[in-house]
């Protein structure tokens, strides 16, 4: 067999075995490759024909001598528990030629210590679903955790009802989360090599400073507070952001019940096990705050040697939270609408907007865009009287610029996607897939890697789903 390329190490398990198992693997019966990612395949300097040719490893049917799971802990809408990869594999640590380390997991591979009773599996639909949204991401250029790979396992999963079982190869800068530290938190041994091994791993330029600890829980915060500006200046809906689904890494994961909003409402709520809507819109910016507190926490005993400094070096970084977000947030905004230079007085011109939006069902990518091609006659606000106040202060503000039009309109194509992964795409591909038909995945993989190309045509891909699949529900059970 021709070598996959293939660099694994596991520097993970020089942790104390607490913090992960290494159980046997559970093979599958017929394990069938069916989505692979090569572009990411040739980045990470694979052989794509051995890749292919090596489904036993995508499936979990060949054991690296570098596999693990891992453990942690998690507030999961508000709810502390124990977890842990209850279905999930880690392959090993792959070290690319140019010294770049990632982890490469495999999600829905089989019970292990972790599984509390479940299956430890996965179904197709979902894995699907979140190969999708991580190249969207990706393409989107937001942090997140990449998919490689989709094996059929060539068994079924009861879910409601049986489905085909899969298991998605994932690949991240590490899965080191909030819950980690949650996990070790009992043990200032535990939680000092943990952030240890954290800071060696992504922020390698702190070690040895005697105020590592505190840069690295302001660098924590400081990526979070830009992945969640980056999904509401996309109008993501995460659904499940507890602290075991939030990365120190700032990459997003865990594309489960999450969606892409159409019609702009800040109350928006995709996931049916949300019921109080902790996880809406509007909300994501807040708990985002309220996940890095969690770690803050737990990083307190390295802080400082008294509780009342650690607690104020601790606030003060929470705090840095809410500027670096609102900072983020305001300026993409302001860029969204064509703006080089926010200046103050640009967010009651972007509140206003989204005001509007939110008064008018405007559909939240297609507003964007329509006023990126100059298209402003088919918003659905261009004839209410706030509407046309509104578009006149825009062309206002915009000549107040005293800039060519070319690069007004360079800047907004930048920041406002042409397409994004409409639910109703979305959810036709995981049908398709379902039956064994990959082709709608990839012909909409196609699209959704290019989405900043205001030059192609996406034809149906731009439009909102027909009216009658409203209101969109997403779906934990996967
Ligand atoms: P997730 O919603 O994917 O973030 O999963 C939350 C937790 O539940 C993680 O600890 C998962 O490993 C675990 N989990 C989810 N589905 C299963 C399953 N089918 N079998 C075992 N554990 C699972
Ligand atoms: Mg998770």
């Amino acid at each position: 067999m021709k070598d996959t390329g293939w660099n694994f190490e596991a520097t993970y398990v020089e942790l104390r075995d607490t913090f992960y198992d290494r159980g046997p693997i559970n093979p599958v019966d017929k394990p069938e490759l069916v989505l692979l990612n090569e572009p990411l395949a040739e980045t990470l300097g694979l052989d794509i024909d051995a890749l292919k040719e090596d489904v036993a490893l995508l499936s979990g049917n060949r054991q690296t001598d570098t596999s693990f799971s891992q453990a942690y802990a998690g507030h999961q809408f508000g709810n502390f528990t124990m977890l842990g990869d209850g279905r999930a594999l880690v392959l090993g640590e792959h070290v690319t030629a140019n010294g770049k380390r990632v982890d490469v997991q495999l999600k829905g591979s089989g019970p292990t210590e972790y599984s509390r009773g479940g299956d430890g599996r996965a179904a197709i639909g979902p894995m699907v679903r979140e190969y999708l949204i991580s190249e969207a991401m990706h393409a989107l250029g937001i942090p997140t955790n990449r998919a490689l790979a989709v094996v059929k396992t060539g068994e079924p999963v009861m879910r409601q009802g049986p489905k085909h079982g899969a298991v998605l190869t994932r690949v991240a800068s590490s899965h080191i989360r909030v819950g980690t530290f949650q996990y070790a938190a009992g043990s200032i041994d535990d939680v000092t090599a943990l952030a240890d091994y954290a800071i060696h791993r992504h922020d390698s330029d702190l070690e040895g400073r005697p105020d590592r600890y505190e840069e690295f829980l302001g660098r924590v915060i400081e990526r979070q507070a830009k992945l969640i500006a980056d999904w509401q200046l996309v109008g993501f809906i995460h659904g499940v952001m507890n602290t075991d689904n939030t990365f120190i890494s700032g990459e997003g994961l865990d594309y489960g019940p999450c969606a892409f909003m159409d019609s702009y409402h800040p109350h928006t709520v995709f996931s049916s096990i949300d019921r109080e809507g902790r996880y809406a819109y509007a909300n994501q910016p807040y708990i985002g705050s309220w996940n890095l507190a969690r770690l803050a926490e737990t990083l307190l005993p390295l802080l400082a040697d008294t509780q009342e400094a650690a607690v104020d070096i601790a606030n003060k970084l929470l705090n840095d939270y809410t500027e670096t977000y609102k900072q983020a947030y305001f300026t993409g905004l302001a860029h969204k609408i064509g703006l080089y230079v926010r200046k103050d007085e640009d967010d009651a011109l972007t509140d206003e907007l989204l005001r509007l939006m939110m008064e008018t069902e405007a559909d939240f990518t297609n507003t964007f865009r329509a006023l990126t091609l100059g298209e402003t006659e088919s918003l659905p606000f261009a004839s209410r009287d706030d509407g046309k106040a509104w578009l006149s202060a825009w062309r206002k503000r915009l000549a107040e610029q005293a800039l060519p039009d070319e690069d007004v309109t360079r800047l907004m194509r930048q920041h406002n996607p042409a397409v994004i992964p409409r639910n109703h795409h979305v959810e036709s591909a995981i049908m398709a897939a379902e039956r064994g038909d990959f082709g709608p995945t990839t012909a909409l993989l196609d699209v959704l890697r290019q989405p900043y190309d205001y030059e192609a045509d996406y034809g149906r891909y731009v439009s909102p789903g027909p009216e009658r699949t409203y209101p969109y529900q997403t779906f934990c059970g996967t």
